[in-house]
Parts: structure tokens; C-alpha cells; sequence
């Protein structure tokens, strides 16, 4: 398969190095709880806050996510799982009180960071 989906592709490491920036900091890969063999892209464990970064071909983003429709059979499918199994691990995650946010590769990465920035002060205010 010459599609890989790599691990720590740019997307990714734009984000960790700009939260880092803000002050914050996170486990990268982290593994769900009670999900065996799944992880998160971006994590902070205490206040039960989930980040995935979600390329968009692979997850099948509806800006473009046309891609999708005009390959394959193959590609439809497997690219249906993929968006079955983001769905299940949300469900999942909020089911074990975690907050869990998704962002776009084509969403602006500034913007994405200060959503998380303020998503982690509110949680904090919370725990107190
Ligand atoms: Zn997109």
C-alpha cells in the first residue's frame, strides 16, 4: 500500500510544537483507556482531554473528502471504517468522561491552538 498513513506527519507536528509554545504540556500517541491498540494524537491524561489531528483523505473530511467518491470501491470502504471507528472511539471516550476534539488539516493551525489552549484553562477551572 503506497497510501500510508504516517505517524508524526507535518500536520501534527505544526500543532505539538505550537502547544508547546502556549505553554502546555501533553503525551503524544497516547493509548485510549479501555481501547486496546488505539491512541490519540495529542493527549492530557489528567484532565481527560483527547486530541486527534484527522488528515484529511484518511478521515474523509466533507471539504475534501470528494476524493473518496471518485476512487474506488476499495477506497469507499476503507475510508467508511476509518470515519466508523473515529465515531466509536468518540462515543467511547465520552462515555469514560473524557472531552474528546477533532480538528482538520485545513483548518488553521493558530485557530486549532487556541481552541485547545482554552479547552484545557476551562477543564482546569473545573477540577477545583
Ligand atoms: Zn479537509
Amino acid at each position: 500500500m503506497s497510501r500510508t498513513p504516517s505517524r508524526d506527519n507535518a500536520f501534527e507536528r505544526t500543532i505539538r510544537s505550537l502547544i508547546f509554545t502556549r505553554g502546555l504540556r501533553y503525551r503524544v500517541h497516547f493509548s485510549l483507556p479501555a481501547m486496546p491498540r488505539r491512541t490519540c494524537d495529542v493527549a492530557f491524561p489528567k484532565k481527560k482531554i483527547a486530541i486527534f489531528l484527522d488528515g484529511c483523505f484518511w478521515h474523509a473530511c466533507p471539504v475534501h473528502g470528494s476524493q473518496a467518491k471518485t476512487n474506488s470501491d476499495f477506497w469507499s470502504k476503507k475510508l467508511k471504517r476509518n470515519a466508523d471507528r473515529d465515531h466509536e472511539t468518540d462515543i467511547h471516550l465520552y462515555s469514560q468522561g473524557w472531552r474528546v476534539l477533532r480538528f482538520w488539516e485545513h483548518e488553521q493551525p493558530y485557530d486549532i491552538v487556541d481552541r485547545i489552549v482554552a479547552e484545557v484553562a476551562a477543564r482546569t477551572a473545573t477540577d477545583s
